[in-house]
């Protein structure tokens, strides 16, 4: 460990805390990085499912997240052989009923969203001129309201059919923000939206891992740490916060003290939470934080024969329980789909072989021709996000607390995104730009 007068301490080694130590690395920086699970990655991690590795949870970038794609590209990761990406294509089947489609073509906004609403399937004229409508109040800036309103008061607002909801900004809204439209932020998805579809052209592309998510950042993340002369120890669960005179002095590991000048507190703020409260100057940061509620994304992994696959490596489910599949082919895992259900519902008081069971028995209706999965399992994330509510933007912090050299990053900061693998390196790295120029000047 080096010195405790200039250390640099990161805390948690999700991708908040891997962003921000790659980014001090990057910037000449020894960094150590302590992580109290026995692997790095957080909320978006490989785990084992039979003798193969899966995800905790199913995850989908986009195209406007650039600076994640940023950070694997600095980390030399070859985007094309560990990238699926494809134009935004959402295709909804509703069992017994016509399906649903929209697909965003690579065209200069608001272009791509009329075309891409003409070539729609499943919506009516009417559908299709509403949403055309707000799309263009989006492009043009000019959704306002005075204060935030949820989602769905939002595209009340706005006259948005029926259709259009339920088959299109519901299933986006739960799917960018893991918060039903009744009670999710419009401030929030307002800025989701418009930089999805509203900047470059590409920015609505769907991106798949075609490599679990260990492999994709927290394997080379820790190569690249340790290689430049940081550390990552794994299994060090941060229990204390050393703090005199407003300044840090480092942290305590159970009995293991580390000093350090500066300190991020890479953690989501469940657990951020209890390290802050002893401390005066934290308490408005801590009493904010436990304004934070979070809600479950629930995966169910079902093992197929290989002879099993979908037309699309993701389609939408309308419903059923579970509201997307993805046909894990794209991970080089034939036969493998991932079924996904995010937020809350009366699923969470099933237990793991009745949900994975109802899960099963609603694909075989809508894909009658699918043999008896041979496994399955259900991984249940109960705190996967935090609930991206009205109002929420009130609570989220600045990366700066008011203890010098105590630096705060995750998903839950203010960078105006949801729960989002974007957010959280933005925040990481925002956090290490601004340690790097207070260490600078100093
Ligand atoms: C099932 C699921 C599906 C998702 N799908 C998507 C998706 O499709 N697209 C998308 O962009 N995002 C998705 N997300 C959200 C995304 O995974 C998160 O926003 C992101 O991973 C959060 O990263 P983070 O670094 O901010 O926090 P975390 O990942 O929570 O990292 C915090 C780390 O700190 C460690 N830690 C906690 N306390 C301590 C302590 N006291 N001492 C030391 N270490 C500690 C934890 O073990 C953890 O590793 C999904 C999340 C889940 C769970």
């Amino acid at each position: 460990m080096s010195d405790g007068e200039n250390a640099i301490i990161v805390v948690g080694g999700g991708w908040a805390g891997l962003a921000c130590a790659v980014q001090l690395t990057a910037r000449g920086h020894a960094v150590t990085l302590l992580e109290s699970a026995r692997q790095l990655g957080g909320r978006a991690r490989r785990v084992a499912f039979d003798d193969q590795g899966v995800d905790n949870g199913q995850h989908v970038m986009l195209g406007a997240y650039h600076q994640t794609l940023a950070l694997l590209k600095q980390l030399n990761i070859p985007l094309e052989k560990t990238l699926q990406r494809e134009m935004l294509d959402l295709y909804l089947l509703r069992a017994h009923d016509h399906h649903f489609q929209f697909r965003m073509p690579h065209l200069f906004s608001p272009l791509n969203l009329l075309f891409g609403l003409l070539g729609s399937k499943g919506f009516s004229i009417r559908d299709r001129w509403s949403a055309f409508l707000l799309g263009l109040r989006l492009f043009g800036n000019a959704i306002s309201t005075e204060e935030d309103i949820s989602v769905a008061q939002l595209l009340s607002r706005y006259n948005q059919t029926d259709n259009v909801i339920r088959a299109l900004w519901e299933p986006i809204c739960l799917a960018s923000l893991n918060t039903p439209i009744e009670e999710a932020s419009s401030d929030v998805f307002i800025r989701v939206l418009h930089d999805s579809f509203c900047r470059s052209h590409r920015d609505a592309d769907m991106i798949i891992p075609r490599v679990d998510l260990g492999r994709l950042l927290p394997d080379p993340a820790f190569d690249y740490i340790e290689q430049h002369g940081g550390f990552v120890h794994l299994s060090q669960r941060v229990t204390e916060l050393l703090i005199e005179k407003r300044h840090v002095r480092g942290i305590k590991c159970d009995d293991n003290r580390y000093d350090a000048a500066q300190v991020v507190l890479a953690i989501p703020p469940h657990a951020c939470q209890p390290l802050l409260k002893p401390h005066s100057a934290l308490h408005d940061i801590a009493y904010n934080m436990s304004g934070y509620d979070y809600h479950p994304i629930c995966t169910i992994y079902l093992q197929y024969p290989p002879s099993v696959q979908t037309d699309r490596p993701i389609q939408g489910l309308l419903g059923t329980t579970s509201q997307w599949i993805v046909d894990r082919r794209v991970t080089g895992q034939p036969g493998l789909i991932a079924a996904v259900i995010s937020g809350p519902g009366p699923h969470m008081q099933l237990e793991n072989d009745e949900l994975g069971a109802l899960v099963q028995d609603e694909l075989q209706q809508l894909f009658p021709h699918w043999p008896a999965a041979n496994a399955v399992q259900v991984i249940r994330e109960k705190r996967a996000t935090f609930n991206c509510r009205v109002g929420i933007e009130t609570l989220r912090p600045t990366n700066r607390t008011p203890v010098q050299g105590l630096w705060l990053a995750g998903d839950y900061t203010n960078t105006g995104y949801p729960a989002t693998i974007e957010s959280a390196v933005i925040s990481g790295q925002r956090a290490a730009d601004k340690i790097h120029q207070e260490v600078t000047k100093a």
